[in-house]
């Protein structure tokens, strides 16, 4: 059977597959010009479920161990061996199509919970600027804009800055790290009071980073602070 979420909405696809073949992103091979990856692939993907917490997004929930920051954590799938290529074809090859289908995940859990909020605005989880300059773009902004168009809102990336270095990370004993860690992001001045705001990021694994700029954007006044991810470690 053929799932409603591995199809692609935008017809003149079909004339951009004559130059640009739609490539299945989890095993490389060429796929109709409307579908965004194989049925077999796609049937095999582990989705997240209910045994993943809705407000911290871990399976092992943390919410007693840290303050959430978050009212719902979305997810659309486990980050595992099966995906782990199309996830790195996203990044450095970009292979959007593993986009589309993240996205498509989200917004549908999204409309099943009710919550129906109007998010102000969608912000990524900021890359560091040398690695942007190299990639030529951010995945999780990429992520940002296309569920932006969904959701009626707007991407914005003048919220939280990364600083430059994160380099010497490796040089630094574990105390000075941490120092280094919490410095990593930076508010840019812009405050947010009474938005809703929907954080989002590519892959998370701890989930620390995403609860660290979640907070942020608490302080800089945002009434509610949603969380989505594409992907999330089985923990
Ligand atoms: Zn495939
Ligand atoms: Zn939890």
């Amino acid at each position: 059977m053929e799932s409603q979420f591995n199809r692609r909405t935008d017809r003149a696809r079909f004339f951009l597959d004559i130059i640009y073949p739609s490539k299945c992103p989890f095993c490389g091979k060429a796929v109709r010009w409307d579908m965004l990856s194989c049925d077999g692939c796609f049937a095999d993907i582990e989705w997240t479920d209910n045994s993943f917490c809705g407000k911290c997004g871990h399976r092992q929930c943390i919410c007693g161990e840290d303050e959430i920051p978050f009212t719902r954590f979305y997810s659309a799938m486990v980050y595992d061996e099966r995906v782990k290529d199309a996830f790195a074809s996203f990044k450095y090859h970009a292979n959007r199509n593993l986009g589309f289908i993240l996205c498509d995940m989200l917004v549908d859990k999204m409309l099943l919970t009710g919550d129906d909020v109007k998010y102000d605005m969608i912000i990524p989880v900021p890359m560091n600027p040398l690695k942007k300059h190299i990639r030529g773009y951010n995945q999780a902004e990429l992520m940002t804009r296309e569920l932006a168009k969904r959701l009626g809102s707007v991407s914005d990336t003048s919220v939280i800055c990364k600083a430059y270095s994160s380099k010497f990370q490796h040089d630094l004993n574990k105390a000075e790290r941490a120092v280094n860690a919490v410095k990593t992001f930076y508010p840019s001045g812009k405050r947010i009071d009474g938005k809703t705001v929907l954080l989002c990021d590519d892959i998370t694994t701890t989930g620390s980073t995403m609860i660290k700029c979640g907070k942020l954007l608490k302080e800089l006044g945002a009434s509610r602070v949603d969380a989505a991810a594409g992907a999330v470690t089985g923990h």
